[in-house]
């Protein structure tokens, strides 16, 4: 069974920013060395369908598709994150020794787990979580699983919408850096955030 240290399930802009904000740590703290990310992600995210005038940084006109194809790209650029098309349809386990299982049988072993679904269904069966009703969304019937500052429990942690961030780019993606500054310094036992300065200063 293939195993990694974080499995991140949604490829969305929370997903991906959890993964880039990860694997950029590498070469940075001794604590993270060796260590593999996992993103898998279904057919598409919000982010597919919008057409963005207001993401800090990101031309005015700018399509939501073209967006994630240049952040995948940019994630892709670290060795120590994979990527893997398909649909989670259970996930079980405790910290230490979660399992994933997809929808064609394959099953994948992770340590930790980022639940980055998005906010219109929670339909992954196994891990017991509680889904209520998203507080901020614009329209009805939209879900959030309840955590308490983005941890569910002991290895399993929410970014983005399905945290019930509200539907915003910014809000999104910012969620999906905090959460992996928070599995960071969970293995830091300290606070660390992942900068970077150029060479002249
Ligand atoms: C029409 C439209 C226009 C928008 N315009 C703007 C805008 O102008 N400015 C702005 O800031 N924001 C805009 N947004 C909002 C923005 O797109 C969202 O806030 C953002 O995409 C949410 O990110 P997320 O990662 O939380 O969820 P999503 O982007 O929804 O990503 C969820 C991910 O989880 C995956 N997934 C879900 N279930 C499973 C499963 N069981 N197995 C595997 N993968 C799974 C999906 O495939 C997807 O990759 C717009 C949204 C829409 C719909």
């Amino acid at each position: 069974m293939e195993k990694y240290d974080v499995i991140i399930i949604g490829g969305g802009p929370a997903g991906l920013t959890t993964a880039l904000t990860l694997a950029s740590a590498n070469g940075k703290f001794p604590f993270v060395e060796g260590k593999n990310y996992l993103v898998i992600y279904d057919e598409y995210s919000d982010l597919d369908k919008a057409l963005l005038n207001n993401v800090p940084g990101i031309e005015k006109g700018t399509l939501g598709k073209d967006l994630l194809e240049r952040i995948r790209e940019q994630v892709s650029e670290y060795k120590n994150v994979k990527f893997f098309k398909g649909k989670v349809v259970k996930a079980d386990g405790e910290k230490g020794n979660f399992r994933v299982y997809l929808e064609d049988g394959k099953v994948l072993s992770g340590d930790y787990l980022v639940i980055a679904t998005g906010f219109h269904k929670f339909e992954i069966s196994g891990l017991d979580l509680e889904v209520v009703p998203h507080p901020k969304s614009p329209r009805p019937n939209k879900i959030m699983i309840k955590h308490n500052d983005n941890k569910v429990r002991d290895g399993i942690y929410v970014a983005g919408l399905v945290a019930g961030e509200p539907t915003m780019f910014a809000c999104a993606s910012g969620s999906g850096a905090k959460v992996a500054c928070d599995i960071l310094s969970e293995w830091a036992g300290k606070t660390v955030v992942v900068h970077d300065v150029p060479n002249d200063q």
